[in-house]
């Protein structure tokens, strides 16, 4: 599947990355820890509300759709890349386990649960952000762009 034809399906894709993302999110809930002292402030600092309610799950590798046609447009779009290190699901976050307690990928992290937040929930990003991945792409979508900065910014700060 390519950029174009994700882009045609994304009324079709959204709820299945919806059911997919929800479903990841309880997994890190359920299984996840909270975020650390230091963390907290990294996640304020970002503009996460609430983020005693965040949970960091280390996983080996980050998992990845199992529906095919998520899993064609998720790689079309880079919206996973080929070896990611991070995902956030607004409140849970996966860590691969050779980036646990990197502050500046669990900062990125953060940042898009604050986007998450500030968007109004799962369905509401994932609409915004696969659509900025399908017409400019992951490393230019704008959401991708300010979580990059805001983690520069806190961790240089
Ligand atoms: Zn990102």
């Amino acid at each position: 599947m390519d950029r174009e034809s994700a882009f045609n399906n994304l009324e079709e894709l959204l709820p299945l990355a919806a059911e997919w993302a929800m479903a990841q999110q309880q997994r890190v809930l359920c299984e996840g820890v909270p975020l650390s002292t230091d963390e907290i402030a990294d996640a304020r600092a970002v503009g996460v509300r609430n983020p005693e309610r965040v949970r960091l799950l280390r996983v080996d590798s980050i998992p990845v759709p199992a529906h095919p046609m998520l899993k064609a447009a998720a790689a079309s779009i880079n919206f996973i890349t080929a070896t990611p290190s991070g995902l956030a699901l607004e409140n849970g976050i996966f860590v691969r386990s050779d980036r646990w307690g990197d502050r500046e990928l669990i900062a990125h992290e953060l940042a898009h649960t604050a986007q998450y937040q500030r968007l109004g929930g799962v369905v509401p990003f994932l609409q915004t952000y696969i659509l900025q991945c399908a017409t400019v792409g992951y490393q230019q979508a704008p959401l991708e762009l300010e979580a990059t900065a805001k983690a520069e910014q806190v961790c240089s700060g």
